[in-house]
């Protein structure tokens, strides 16, 4: 039983949103009555954050649904989601990459990925600070995959209230963005994702140009680890 009101709030955050933002339900954690409840509003982007649960889901649900892996990838599970994974969402080594390719290859697939930026000031092991990203776009190994497409950026702000800082948090991703669009992707149409806000601060999120918000407890609700 959903003790949720999926439809009601995926309603209200689509009519909040601009035009050319997307919007990924993160269902991490929720159960496929969730997701149903979405999908028969029309929702078709989803995220998770665990290849377990994914694979499940993925088997289990409706085959046009697009995942997003928006978690923390270890390279020992790409293997696992290669075959049906719509957007990689959090890579943040080019081993990683590596490895994405490799998979990709195998199914005869082109992987979309986003480069997750560090940007927030909190004790986080996970994303490429600007310059850490620069240095990978810098070396020219990524060119050399033909099975992954980069296809923007992703980052998270500090968990705070203070507004000012996620806006100056999101601005540097906005900046940096654009810095690669010129230096290395001016010609790429397809380099076009800016992934960033979650439920808390995907207001801000906007105002800074994200155009892919990964919204989860405002539409599903709280999770229950
Ligand atoms: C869980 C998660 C979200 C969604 O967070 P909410 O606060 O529930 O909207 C978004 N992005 C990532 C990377 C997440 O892990």
């Amino acid at each position: 039983m959903i003790d949720y009101d999926v439809k009601g709030n995926l309603a209200k955050i689509r009519a909040s949103l601009p035009e050319d933002v997307s919007l990924v339900a993160v269902s991490k954690f929720h159960g496929d009555e969730y997701l149903m409840a979405a999908y028969d509003e029309g929702q078709r982007i989803f995220g998770e954050s665990q290849e377990q649960e994914l694979r499940g889901k993925h088997e289990r649900l409706p085959k046009d649904i697009e995942w997003h892996f928006i978690g923390h990838l270890q390279t020992n599970k790409v293997k696992y989601i290669a075959p049906y994974i719509s957007m990689i969402e959090a890579v943040d080594s080019i081993r990683l990459m590596r490895e994405i390719n490799r998979q990709a290859a195998k199914y005869n697939r082109v992987i979309d990925i986003l480069l997750e930026l560090r940007v927030a000031n909190e004790e986080t092991k996970f994303g490429l600070l600007p310059d850490e990203m620069r240095k990978m776009l810098a070396d020219d190994e990524w060119r050399t995959f033909e099975n992954v497409c980069i296809r923007g950026l992703m980052a998270m702000a500090s968990y705070t209230d203070d507004v000012e800082q996620i806006r100056e948090e999101f601005t540097i991703a906005a900046n940096l963005f654009s810095e690669f669009k010129i230096q290395y992707f001016a010609d790429a149409e397809y380099f076009d994702c800016r992934s960033w806000g979650m439920s808390d601060d995907y207001r801000i999120a906007c105002m800074c140009n994200s155009n892919m918000v990964r919204i989860g407890t405002t539409i599903f609700g709280p999770r229950t680890y």
